[in-house]
C-alpha cells in the first residue's frame, strides 16, 4: 500500500486516546522516524487525489486539481513523475537543415543517446579541424617560406598567411555549425521529468528561438543553435504542472491545447520582430501528462476547450483542507515533521514535545473539531521557523519552547494588524472593558482569516418623523439592517413596542479597518438595540458573537477561537458564543484563564447575561429574558 503506515523502529502503543498527540508512537525525537523514499508515500491525507494520481500515471491521463494553496498539489504532480516509466524517456536533437536554414530538423532518440551523438559530432569536428589546421600551418609555412626566401616579399607573405588563417577559421566555424543542438537531455535524469510551468511566459512554456544580432556576414549563429525548448518539450514523457492555470494567457492556453492534442509542437521565436520568429523547427514531441491546478475560481476562468479536454480525457479532483484527527493521522503528522526536517537538511531533529506542539497547532488551524489542517505548506513553515530558532541557539533538538516562539513570530499580516489595532485602541480608550453602558455592546469580528478583533456596536433609538429607518453606515450596513429586522420581529411578539416606527442608528465603532467580517455580529446588534430601547446598561467586560434567527435562536458563526483570543487580549472577562460553536473552541492555554466562555442558544440567554440588574417586572426585557425557544412554538407565527 501507499506507505499509509508510519514505519519506525519504536513500538506503537495500542489503544491510544485523544490526548496522545503522537498517536501512540513511543519516540524521543524525529530522528527515530523513517522518511519514505517515494514522494507519493510522503503525501499526508489527500487519499482521493493520491489514488487519482496513481491511476492517471498508469493510464497516462491529465489531471485537474482544485484546492487551497499548500495542500500538496505540486507535491503530487512531482510524485506522479516519479511513478512514470523511465524507459520511455527521450532526448531531442535539433539539426541544421542544409536545404532551409530557417527550418531546423528534429530528431528524437532514446535517453542518453543524445549526449553520445553530440559527442560524436564534436569529435568528428575536432578531428576535421585538426586536419585542417595541420594543413593550414603547412600551407602558411610554404607561402611564408616562398615569399621570404624566394620572392623576398615579407609584407606580402604575412598578408597572405593572414588571409589563409582567416579562411580556415571560417571553414571550421561552419563545420562546428553541423553539431546538433541537444535541446532535451535526459541522460542523467533519475525519474521522468517534472516541469513546473506556473506563471511561465510564452517562451518558457512553448519554446523559443533566440534573436541573432548578426544576421549575416558569416558571424551569425546558425538557427538550430538558437533553438530553446519550452516546458512542454522538456516535460515530454513526464509531467507538466501548471498552477493558477487561469492566469496563463489565452493564446498560450490554445497552444497548450494543440500540444496536448498533437503530441508535438514546433519551436519558433516568440517575439515577433526578432530574427527568431523566422525560424520554425520540425515538430518536437510533447507527450506529457498535464496536471493543471488552481482554486475553484481558476477552473471557471480557464479556457473552456482546455477544461473540457481534461474533463473528457482525464480526472478532476478536489483537495481536502482538513482531515479527521485519528491516532493514525497523528502518527503521519509526526512523520510530516520528520519529512520537513529531512527536506530542509539543516534543522535539528524535533523533540517529542515539539512535535506535539506542532500537532496541536495542526488541530487549531483546522478550525474544526476533531480535525487536522491539511494546509501543510504553512505548517511546514512553522516547522522551519521553529527549527531555525533551535539552530540559532545551537540546540541539539528543537524544543516545545522553540515552537512556541516560532508561533508568535510567524504571525500573519492580519494578526499583526489586529494586535496593532488592539494596542492603538487601548491608547485612545476606545475600548471600554468595565462598567455598564446602555446601547453599547462589545461585538467580535474576524479580520483576514486568522485574527479576531473586538468590534463595539452602538445603538440609539429615536422617534421617527416618517416610517422608521435603520441607519447604519459602511460595509456592515446590510448585516445591521437584517439584524434589526430580526430583532424587531422578536420584539413585536413580546410587547406593544413597534420599533418600525422609530429610527434606529447603528454605529460600528471604528470598523473602518478593511477586511472586517461582521456577519456574525447580529446578536450584538440585537442586544444593543434592546438595551438602547429600554435604556438598560450592557456589561462592558463582556464580548459576544453569534448570528440571530428570526425566532431568536443564536446560530453558529466562524472564527470563534480567534475571536475569543482577541476578547481575552483586549481585557474582556467573559465571552458569549453560540452553543453550537463550543466544539470549535481551540484557544491556547494562556487564554483559558483570562476569559470565561458562555455558550448560549437563544437571545434570551444573551440578554440574561449581558444586561444590567434585574429588569422591572413585565418590562420588555423581563419578558424577552424569560422566554425560551419553545415560546415561539405555536405562537403567533411569522
Ligand atoms: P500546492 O501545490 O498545493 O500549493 P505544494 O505541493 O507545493 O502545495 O506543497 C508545499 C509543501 O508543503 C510540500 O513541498 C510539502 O513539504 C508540504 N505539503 C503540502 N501538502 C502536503 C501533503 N498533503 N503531505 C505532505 N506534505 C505536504
Amino acid at each position: 500500500d501507499l506507505g499509509s503506515e508510519v514505519e519506525i523502529e519504536a513500538e506503537i502503543a495500542e489503544d491510544v486516546g485523544k490526548d496522545d498527540l503522537l498517536g501512540g508512537l513511543r519516540i524521543d525525537s524525529t530522528a527515530e522516524i523513517e522518511v519514505p523514499d517515494r514522494l507519493v508515500d510522503q503525501v499526508i491525507g489527500q487519499e482521493h487525489a493520491r489514488d487519482v494520481v496513481m491511476k492517471a500515471a498508469k493510464q497516462r491521463r491529465h489531471v485537474m486539481m482544485i484546492g487551497s494553496p499548500g495542500t500538496g498539489k505540486s507535491m503530487l504532480a512531482k510524485a506522479m513523475a516519479e511513478l512514470l516509466p523511465k524507459e520511455e524517456l527521450q532526448d531531442v536533437l535539433v539539426y541544421h537543415n542544409p536545404d532551409d536554414g530557417n527550418n531546423p530538423k528534429v530528431r528524437t532518440v532514446p535517453a542518453g543517446k543524445g549526449d553520445q551523438i553530440v559527442e560524436a559530432h564534436k569529435e568528428e569536428a575536432r578531428k576535421r579541424n585538426q586536419m585542417r589546421s595541420f594543413l593550414m600551418w603547412i600551407i602558411i609555412a610554404v607561402v611564408l617560406g616562398y615569399s621570404l626566401i624566394i620572392a623576398g616579399q615579407i609584407l606580402l607573405g604575412i598578408l597572405a598567411a593572414g588571409i589563409i588563417y582567416l579562411a580556415f577559421r571560417y571553414g571550421s566555424r561552419s563545420s562546428d555549425a553541423m553539431i546538433p543542438n541537444l535541446v532535451v537531455n535526459n541522460a542523467d535524469t533519475k525519474t521522468a521529468p517534472f516541469e513546473d510551468a506556473t506563471g511561465a511566459h510564452a517562451g518558457a512554456l512553448l519554446g523559443d528561438v533566440r534573436h541573432d544580432p548578426f544576421q549575416s556576414g558569416g558571424m551569425e549563429t546558425p538557427s538550430h543553435d538558437r533553438v530553446e525548448p519550452g516546458a512542454i518539450h522538456k516535460a515530454n514523457k513526464g509531467v507538466l504542472f501548471i498552477d493558477e492555470i487561469n492566469t496563463l494567457d489565452i493564446r498560450s492556453q490554445q497552444h497548450l491545447m494543440t500540444a496536448i492534442q498533437e503530441g508535438e509542437f514546433s519551436i519558433t521565436g516568440q517575439s515577433e520582430r526578432s530574427s527568431g520568429a523566422m525560424v520554425q523547427t520540425e515538430p518536437v514531441p510533447t507527450d506529457f501528462i498535464m496536471i493543471a491546478a488552481g482554486n475553484l475560481d481558476a477552473m471557471e476562468n480557464m479556457h473552456p476547450a482546455l477544461r473540457s479536454r481534461i474533463k473528457g480525457y482525464g480526472y478532476e479532483v478536489y483537495m481536502d483542507d482538513t482531515i479527521e484527527d485519528t491516532p493514525e493521522m497523528r502518527r503521519k503528522y509526526t512523520r510530516f515533521v520528520a519529512q520537513e526536517v529531512a527536506k530542509d537538511g539543516r534543522l535539528p531533529d524535533f523533540s517529542k514535545e515539539a512535535i506535539e506542539e506542532v500537532i496541536l497547532e495542526a488541530r487549531r488551524r483546522s478550525g474544526r473539531k476533531g480535525h487536522l489542517t491539511l494546509e501543510l505548506r504553512n505548517l511546514g513553515g512553522l516547522v522551519r521557523v521553529s527549527g531555525d530558532i533551535g539552530r540559532s541557539e545551537d540546540a541539539d533538538v528543537v524544543t516545545r519552547d522553540h515552537v512556541l516562539q516560532a508561533k508568535s513570530r510567524s504571525r500573519s499580516i492580519e494578526q499583526q494588524l489586529a494586535d496593532d489595532y488592539i494596542e492603538r485602541r487601548k491608547d485612545y480608550e476606545l475600548q471600554v472593558s468595565e462598567g455598564y453602558v446602555a446601547g453599547r455592546v462589545n461585538g467580535l469580528a474576524v479580520m483576514g482569516e486568522d485574527s479576531g478583533i473586538v468590534l463595539p456596536v452602538m445603538a440609539e433609538v429615536t422617534p421617527s418623523q416618517g416610517p422608521g429607518e435603520v441607519i447604519a453606515t459602511g460595509q456592515l450596513k446590510e448585516m445591521a439592517q437584517e439584524a434589526v429586522s430580526n430583532v424587531s420581529a422578536i420584539i413585536k411578539k413580546f410587547s406593544d413596542e413597534n420599533i418600525s416606527e422609530k429610527d434606529i442608528h447603528i454605529q460600528f465603532v471604528q470598523a473602518g479597518q478593511g477586511g472586517v467580517d461582521g456577519d456574525s455580529a447580529s446578536i450584538t446588534v440585537a442586544t444593543a438595540v434592546i438595551s438602547a430601547l429600554e435604556d438598560v446598561g450592557v456589561d462592558q467586560s463582556l464580548a459576544m458573537t453569534g448570528s440571530l434567527s428570526v425566532r431568536g435562536d443564536v446560530l453558529p458563526v466562524g472564527g470563534v477561537t480567534h475571536k475569543i483570543e482577541a476578547a481575552a487580549k483586549t481585557g474582556m472577562d467573559r465571552v458569549i458564543i453560540p452553543q453550537a460553536n463550543m466544539q470549535d473552541v481551540m484557544i491556547e492555554d494562556e487564554y483559558k484563564e483570562m476569559v470565561e466562555i458562555i455558550p448560549v442558544s437563544h437571545i434570551s440567554e444573551v440578554l440574561d447575561v449581558a444586561l444590567e440588574g434585574e429588569p422591572e417586572k413585565d418590562s420588555l426585557v423581563d419578558r424577552l429574558r424569560s422566554i425560551t425557544g419553545s415560546a415561539f412554538e405555536g405562537g403567533k407565527g411569522q
